[in-house]
């Protein structure tokens, strides 16, 4: 409904000026909150511009604070920020928690600059609690919808005719101070078609940018069909080992980040038959699955004349004939009939 919505997002714009306030205002914000942001090298303009934020540790200092200022219960709740524990004893006597707690805030915005929910990370190393807590999904923030950055990259996308897709909000933020403004984050969770849809309205190109922690990458392929399957260009480029956009961008000057993007940045088809080519290496049952991999990858692409470029390609890469490929080609396009 139309007006739940609309108090929803009044609550979490509220809750994005608070958590900024505590950052900037009060004594525990800024020795903990704004310490840790400059630590990681944000400048006070980044932090403001990208409405940076910190949730004191304490139990309902929020919470408290919104129902002062006439939010209410139900909506606090509706939008995750506070979390309510019934007292099954006594019902006049449930808990109400902040569920970001002690932990810097990273707000989401929508196209158009509503707040959404938020993401918020604990400062401590603590490898038992989650690193990051998003706001759950609610009838205005649905994760497989949104991209983090969107806000602060359209134009730039747009112009640029690219877009930059990479892991974590630090690697949006840390891109735009660098000087980057085409780049959007997917916050941890599988890329969805939905999200490519916002991407594509902008523009048809696409660089996935992955951690050099290797973990990823794998898993990853596999969602990057659904980019082609809208008919974008994609392609991908790799940070050194245990670097990722965040820290690179932080250690490198503007032109030494372009140049790496620039001479890194690998079609995304040529890129997967050469990684799957060199782990198949001379085990034919490898190879040959290898073989359906990638064909299952090319099937994707609408345009006739971009797949038969890619089996070329692809044959040369795989040691295998053409033939062969535009076979299998031919009864993936049969089955997914
Ligand atoms: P940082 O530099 O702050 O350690 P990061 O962005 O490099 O964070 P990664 O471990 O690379 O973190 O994860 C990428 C993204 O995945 C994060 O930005 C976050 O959105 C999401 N993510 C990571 N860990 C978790 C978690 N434990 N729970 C939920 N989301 C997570
Ligand atoms: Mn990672
Ligand atoms: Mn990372
Ligand atoms: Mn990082």
């Amino acid at each position: 409904e139309a007006n739940e919505r609309e108090s929803m997002y009044l609550v979490s714009e509220y809750a994005q000026q608070y958590f900024s306030d505590i950052l900037w205002e009060s004594e525990l914000g800024k020795a903990i909150g704004l310490s840790y942001f400059k630590e990681r090298g944000f400048t006070d303009e980044t932090i403001k511009k990208f409405h940076l934020g910190y949730c004191l540790d304490q139990w309902d200092g929020f919470t408290m604070a919104a129902l002062e200022n006439g939010y209410q219960l139900n909506y606090l709740e509706k939008t995750g920020l506070t979390i309510i524990k019934e007292d099954t004893s006594n019902p006049n006597n449930s808990k109400k928690f902040d569920r970001f707690k002690a932990r810097v805030m990273f707000p989401i915005h929508s196209m158009s600059g509503r707040v959404l929910g938020f993401g918020g990370r604990i400062l401590t190393n603590d490898k038992k609690a989650a690193k990051y807590l998003n706001s759950p999904e609610s009838d205005i923030y649905h994760k497989s919808k949104v991209l983090y950055g969107i806000y602060y990259a359209k134009q730039s996308i747009a112009k640029e005719d690219n877009c930059y897709l990479v892991e974590g909000y630090t690697d949006v933020i840390q891109f735009h101070q660098r000087g980057i403004e085409n780049v959007v984050a997917s916050s941890g969770t599988a890329l969805t078609p939905e999200q490519i849809r916002l991407i594509n309205r902008l523009t048809k190109n696409i660089t996935v940018l992955f951690d050099g922690d290797a973990a990823g990458l794998r898993a990853s392929l596999r969602g990057i069909d659904l980019i082609l399957e809208q008919g974008m260009n994609v392609k991908v480029c790799t940070f050194p080992e245990g670097e990722d956009p965040d820290s690179f961008a932080k250690n490198n000057d503007l032109e030494e980040v372009q140049e790496y993007l620039n001479s890194n940045s690998k079609d995304f088809i040529q890129f997967k038959a050469n990684l799957l080519a060199e782990e198949a290496a001379d085990d034919p049952i490898k190879r040959a699955d290898t073989v359906r991999d990638i064909v299952n990858s090319i099937a994707k692409i609408p345009d006739a004349i971009k797949r038969e470029i890619y089996i070329q390609e692809c044959a040369n890469i795989m040691k295998v004939s053409e033939g062969v490929l535009f076979s299998t080609l031919a009864q993936i396009g049969k089955k997914d009939i």
